[in-house]
């Protein structure tokens, strides 16, 4: 079978949880494409809590997809020598795929909100879809520039993203997941246990590498 569409979620993933996994394995699913890639960026700038480092963001990454063949570890970012800006991502990402494949850029309502200040932004339905999915404690409340660019770009069904290669926003329902990377990190700084709001394996990576403050007794 041809493959219908390349499918993505970026994001810090530090540390990846099961909000991003169920996320990603629930628009693979409902979009009937082989699978969805995770992509790491390469840190942001700072962090005030203690962090880990894009090596280890993208080694827990793996650790969580590595018994899901429907998710994949994308390590394009993080090995790029470009900065972490969606648009040159998927630039890159076109050229890979060539100009005809459905790429869809997977999000959170939270991070689609604050859109409108990231990089050229104007230019990403030019080369890409978004679908925004819902995130407990985030209602669809645009400022007017993302609403006008919602209206202008918005599809109400997957077909209209299939159809075409770029240039749709579809704002889709899933299982709500109250989960952040930021309370998983607290948790640990706090020497609670984050255990089932991430897989095993990417706690086990946590305690291991001593990330986000864990000590152990
Ligand atoms: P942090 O608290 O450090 O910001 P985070 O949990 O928001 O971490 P990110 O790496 O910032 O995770 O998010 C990557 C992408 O995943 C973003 O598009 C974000 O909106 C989305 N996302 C994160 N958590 C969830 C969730 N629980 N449900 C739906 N989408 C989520
Ligand atoms: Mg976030």
């Amino acid at each position: 079978m041809t493959q219908q569409a390349f499918a993505f979620m970026g994001g810090t993933f530090d540390p990846v949880h099961n909000g991003h996994l169920r996320t990603a394995l629930e628009i693979q699913q409902w979009l009937g494409v082989d699978r969805v890639c995770l992509i790491p960026s390469k840190m942001p700038v700072h962090r005030d809590e203690p962090g880990c480092t894009s090596e280890q963001r993208l080694a827990m990454v793996q650790a969580a997809v590595q018994d899901e063949p429907s998710l994949a570890a994308d390590d394009c970012e993080i090995a790029s020598r470009q900065p972490s800006y969606s648009v040159l991502t998927l630039q890159s990402l076109r050229q890979r795929l060539g100009d005809d494949l459905p790429l869809c850029m997977i999000m959170g309502m939270d991070a689609y909100l604050g859109l409108h200040r990231w990089h050229q932004w104007q230019q990403i339905p030019e080369l890409a879809h978004i679908i925004v999915v819902s995130r407990p404690g985030y209602q669809f409340e645009p400022n007017a520039e993302m609403a006008e660019f919602t209206a202008r770009h918005r599809a109400e069904t997957k077909d209209q993203l299939l159809d075409r290669p770029c240039g749709q926003v579809l704002i889709h329902e899933l299982t709500p997941l109250g989960i952040s990377a930021t309370q998983v990190r607290k948790q640990v700084a706090r020497g609670e246990s984050p255990r089932y709001l991430l897989p095993d394996p990417v706690w086990h990576y946590i305690r291991l590498h001593r990330l986000y403050g864990y000590q152990s007794n």
